[in-house]
């Protein structure tokens, strides 16, 4: 497509990857920008960042840019850094005809490993996963290339796979999450032969290593999508594999509370990113999690005889640590997301004096809203107990001294009624020598 048959022009893209894109070209380069960039341009959206492809070779961008540096194993390319913005230069991907295992390798179930064989921009482009993403911007020309009818597919919104899609599938199962992820993202429909293998081979997601899913989680959960993305990766089977303790609860009762709080977090999490508020794996870790929590938490009381607090704190460690294997969260994120579980106790020991040290925990805003969200998904008496808080939290403190007051007198009411209950029941028939002291009545207590 030449210059004048689409409207990109070069003030849409970042000033540092255009002098990437100028600096390989004068040195005698191909440079072409790539992917997700040339494609959003054409949609009319703002890319996210800017990819670089040319025919150097990482060794050559490293000589050509002194601001570079060269990343990853799996896929060998460069970074050049600019202050925070990072562009990153591939070189051409090839077939892979040789059986080296330094520069290529698969294991047994057809997973890449390595794909360090370079090639020409044809070969480079039947290596990208969807159509729509194997778009490439010339330097040279400004002309776009597209291969396998990109341009076509964007035209008409259709996700299509290169390739034979089990094929490419197999090769990086992650591939599965980014045909939902562009489907929602870009208001697409995945092409029915891209569909069709993806929930018989969602389970091979397992074997993704546990860091590289985290980004992905990020990416489908925190770019103002959660709600969709939560639909069709269930949809598609491909949740499982990813938290496998919140399907288990999930499949156990469909619409029951753990339904019900997801719905409210991706809700809350894509409304929260419309309206540019900060997001963060802690809350979105501890209230999926939430559940499993109760769950585990019953089963180790059930096994072992501990006490629910204690077997609660076993849970926590628990939980962390299954979620962990399939997708790695920082300790920067758990740490604080076992505080917002465990102040789901205190709240409902604290509706006295404590209340206000609650108030000024620094995890006490994130614990609260979890409270108020399990009140829509439980009803009942977390919901009472959510009301409080609400009463509490949205008052002044004249007015928290006076609910705590209130709370404090119909609890003494209520506890003396039950304490006398209780010493009535204990106390043993009163023989007739009158001896026995009457136990203490609760005054001194
Ligand atoms: P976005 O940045 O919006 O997530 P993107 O398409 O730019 O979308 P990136 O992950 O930045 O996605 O990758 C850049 C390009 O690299 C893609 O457009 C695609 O051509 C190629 N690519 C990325 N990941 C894969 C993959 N797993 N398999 C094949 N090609 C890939
Ligand atoms: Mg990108």
């Amino acid at each position: 497509m030449p210059r004048d048959g689409h409207d990109i022009s070069r003030r849409q893209i970042s000033d540092n990857a255009l002098k990437v894109l100028y600096r390989l070209h004068k040195a005698g380069y191909q440079a072409y920008l790539v992917g997700g960039g040339v494609r959003d341009l054409l949609l009319g959206q703002q890319p996210k960042d800017f990819d670089v492809v040319t025919d150097a070779k990482p060794e050559d961008i490293k000589k050509l840019f002194r601001n570079s540096r060269l990343v990853g194993r799996r896929f060998r390319l460069a970074h050049i850094m600019f202050g925070r913005e990072i562009i990153e230069v591939a070189t051409f991907r090839g077939h892979h005809t040789e059986s080296d295992d330094k520069i290529s390798k698969t294991n047994a179930s057809g997973r890449l490993l390595r794909d360090n064989v370079y090639g020409s921009i044809d070969e480079d482009a039947q290596r990208r996963d969807f159509t729509v993403n194997a778009l490439y911007y010339s330097i040279g020309d400004y002309s776009i290339r597209s291969y396998g009818g990109g341009i076509q597919d964007l035209r008409a919104r259709t996700l299509r796979l290169i390739g034979d899609p089990e094929t490419r599938y197999r090769e990086d199962p992650v591939r599965m999450l980014r045909a939902v992820r562009f489907a929602t993202k870009l208001g697409m429909e995945i092409e029915s032969h891209t569909a069709a293998p993806i929930k018989q081979l969602a389970p091979l997601l397992k074997d993704i290593p546990a860091a590289r899913m985290y980004e992905e989680v990020l990416k489908l959960f925190f770019a103002g999508k959660a709600v969709q993305n939560f639909r069709m990766l269930r949809e598609y089977q491909l949740f499982a594999p990813l938290f496998p303790l919140v399907e288990a609860q999930l499949k156990e009762d469909p619409h029951g509370p753990a339904m019900r709080l997801l719905a409210e977090v991706m809700q809350n999490t894509d409304a929260r990113i419309a309206e540019d508020k900060a997001v963060t794996p802690t809350f979105f870790y501890a209230a999926i999690l939430w559940y499993p929590l109760q769950a585990r938490a019953q089963d180790i009381a059930l096994e072992s005889g501990l006490s629910p607090y204690d077997a609660f704190f076993a849970a926590m460690g628990d939980v962390f640590e299954q979620q962990c294997q399939t997708i790695s969260i920082p300790r920067r994120f758990s740490v604080p997301a076992r505080d917002i579980w465990q102040m789901q106790q205190r709240f409902e020991r604290s509706k006295n004096g404590r209340a206000f040290k609650l108030l000024e925990h620094p995890k006490f805003r994130a614990a609260y809203d979890l409270l108020l969200l399990r009140a829509i998904a439980e009803g009942g008496n977390t919901a009472k107990l959510a009301e409080w808080w609400q009463q509490f939290v949205e008052t002044d403190d004249d007015a928290r001294k006076q609910l705590l007051q209130n709370g404090a007198n119909n609890s003494r009411s209520g506890g003396q009624r039950n304490r006398n209950a209780q010493q009535r029941r204990r106390r043993p028939p009163r023989r007739n020598n009158g001896e026995r002291k009457p136990q203490s009545n609760g005054a001194g207590e």
